[in-house]
C-alpha cells in the first residue's frame, strides 16, 4: 500500500474528520494519479485511507478514516448509507442527488436519480479508477432504467481526465418529467443546454411558496426553469420570470403547460439591467426571489461577489411594498449565513426598511452538511417580511 506521511496542521484536521490535504500540507508521499494511499502523521499515527492525485491541488480525498478496504463492498456499504439517509424524502419526490461526494464519504462522486434515471459525475482520477464497480454498484442496489454520465469538465480538468457524457446503462431519453411536492418539471438530462435542474432549492421553493397567497405579484429572478415562479403561479400569483437563459425560459414555459398553467411572462434579461430599470421605473412587486449563480467560487472573489449579493439586496427590497416578501440566495460555500445577514442587514438600512426574518433557509437534505466539512454547507438563504 502506498504511504503518504502530512504535516501536523493536517494530521489535527484528519483527526477532526475533514477528508482533504492540500498539496503543501505532504511531507512524504509517492508520484500517483489516483492511487489509493493510507495516510500517516509525522510520528506515524494512521489518519485514515484515500486516493492521492499528485497532480491536484487537494492531494488526497480521504475515503475513510479508518483502515477499510476500498473495493466494490466498501461502494455497496457507502452508496446504500447514502441511498437509505434520504428515505425521508422519497414521498416529496422521484429526483434527488443520491450522493453528494465528501457529504456522503464519496469525494469526487455525484449522483442524482432523476424519476428513474441516474445521471452520474465522475470528477476526480481517485474516483475514476474506481468508475467500472461505481456503475456496477448503482445498478445493483438502485432500481434504475438508465445511467448517463455528465461529467463536469472543469473539475476533470483540474484532475488531467477529459470530458465525458454518455449513456453507460439502459436507454436514456433527452429529457424526463419529474414530480416534486406535487409539481411537475421537465429536466434535460442530455443536451448541449445543459438546463438540468436545482434538487438543492426544493424545500426552499416549498417553504417561500407557502408565504404566497392569490394575487400576488411575485418576480422570480434567476428563475431557471422557473421553479420558484411555478410553485407560486400554483397559489393564483401573477408571476414573473427573469433569466439570461433563453433555453432555460422556453423549459420554464412549458413547464407551466405541464402544470396546467396558461402562459407566464418570461423576460430574458440580465437580472442586474433588469432590477436597476425595475428601480428607475418604480415597478412594484409584492415577492421577490433572488437565486443566483455562485458569484465567489474562491476566497478573492469574496468582496466582489458580497457587493453584488448587497445590490441585488438593495434593489429587492426597493421594489417591494409593505408586507412584501424577499426571498434571497447564496450558492457559494465561501458566503456565509453571518454574510448573507449583514449584507441584508446594510440593505435594509439603506433602503430603511423594515425587516423580518420568517425563515433561514439551507439546501435540502439530500445535500448533508457535515459539521467537519466546512464547505459541505453552500446553499444558504433568507425569507423576509418588510413591514410598514
Ligand atoms: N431558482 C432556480 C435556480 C437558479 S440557478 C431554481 O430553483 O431552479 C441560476 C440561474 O441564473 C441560471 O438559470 C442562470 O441562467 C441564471 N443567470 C446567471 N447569471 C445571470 C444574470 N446575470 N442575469 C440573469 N440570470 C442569470
Amino acid at each position: 500500500m502506498k504511504k503518504v506521511v502530512v504535516k501536523g496542521s493536517s494530521a489535527e484536521k484528519l483527526s477532526a474528520f475533514f477528508p482533504w490535504v492540500y498539496d503543501n500540507e505532504i511531507l512524504e508521499r509517492p508520484e500517483s494519479r489516483g492511487d489509493i494511499v493510507e495516510v500517516f502523521s509525522k510520528s506515524g499515527a494512521f489518519l485514515g485511507t484515500g486516493y492521492l492525485n499528485t497532480h491536484s491541488a487537494i492531494a488526497v480525498r480521504l475515503l475513510s478514516f479508518g483502515k477499510e478496504k476500498i473495493d466494490r463492498a466498501f461502494f455497496v456499504r457507502r452508496i446504500t448509507r447514502a441511498f437509505e439517509s434520504r428515505r425521508e424524502i422519497f414521498g416529496r419526490t422521484n429526483a434527488f442527488r443520491v450522493v453528494h461526494s465528501e457529504a456522503d464519504g464519496l469525494p469526487g462522486l455525484i449522483a442524482d436519480i432523476y424519476n428513474g434515471f441516474l445521471v452520474v459525475q465522475v470528477n476526480t482520477a481517485g474516483m475514476e479508477n474506481f468508475r467500472g464497480t461505481i456503475l456496477d454498484v448503482f445498478s445493483q442496489v438502485l432500481v434504475i432504467k438508465g445511467i448517463y454520465e455528465k461529467s463536469d469538465a472543469r473539475s476533470r480538468e483540474k484532475e488531467g481526465l477529459q470530458t465525458r457524457e454518455n449513456v453507460l446503462m439502459g436507454e436514456v431519453p433527452e429529457r424526463v418529467i419529474i414530480e416534486e411536492n406535487g409539481i411537475k418539471f421537465l429536466v434535460e438530462l442530455k443536451g448541449s443546454q445543459k438546463t438540468g435542474f436545482y434538487l438543492d432549492q426544493r424545500r426552499n421553493r416549498y417553504i417561500t411558496s407557502s408565504r404566497i397567497v392569490a394575487g400576488m405579484r411575485v418576480l422570480d429572478v434567476f428563475s431557471h426553469t422557473g421553479a420558484f415562479g411555478i410553485y407560486a403561479a400554483l397559489k393564483g400569483a401573477k408571476v414573473k420570470l427573469v433569466d439570461v437563459s433563453r433555453a432555460a425560459l422556453d423549459l420554464a414555459q412549458e413547464n407551466a403547460g405541464l402544470n396546467g398553467l396558461g402562459r407566464i411572462e418570461a423576460i430574458k434579461a440580465d437580472a442586474f439591467d433588469f432590477l436597476d430599470d425595475c428601480v428607475k421605473d418604480g415597478a412594484r412587486a409584492d415577492a421577490v426571489v433572488l437565486d443566483p449563480p455562485p458569484f465567489s467560487r474562491t476566497h478573492g472573489s469574496r468582496q466582489g461577489a458580497l457587493r453584488g449579493m448587497k445590490h441585488l439586496a438593495l434593489q429587492g427590497l426597493r421594489i417591494l411594498g409593505d408586507g412584501g416578501l424577499l426571498a434571497i440566495f447564496s450558492c457559494s460555500h465561501n458566503i456565509s449565513m453571518d454574510d448573507l445577514l449583514r449584507l441584508t442587514i446594510e440593505a435594509a438600512r439603506d433602503t430603511r426598511s423594515r425587516l423580518e426574518v420568517t425563515d433561514f433557509l439551507f439546501q435540502d437534505v439530500d445535500h448533508p452538511y457535515l459539521i467537519n466539512i466546512p464547505q459541505s454547507l453552500y446553499l444558504k438563504g433568507l425569507l423576509l417580511k418588510k413591514h410598514d
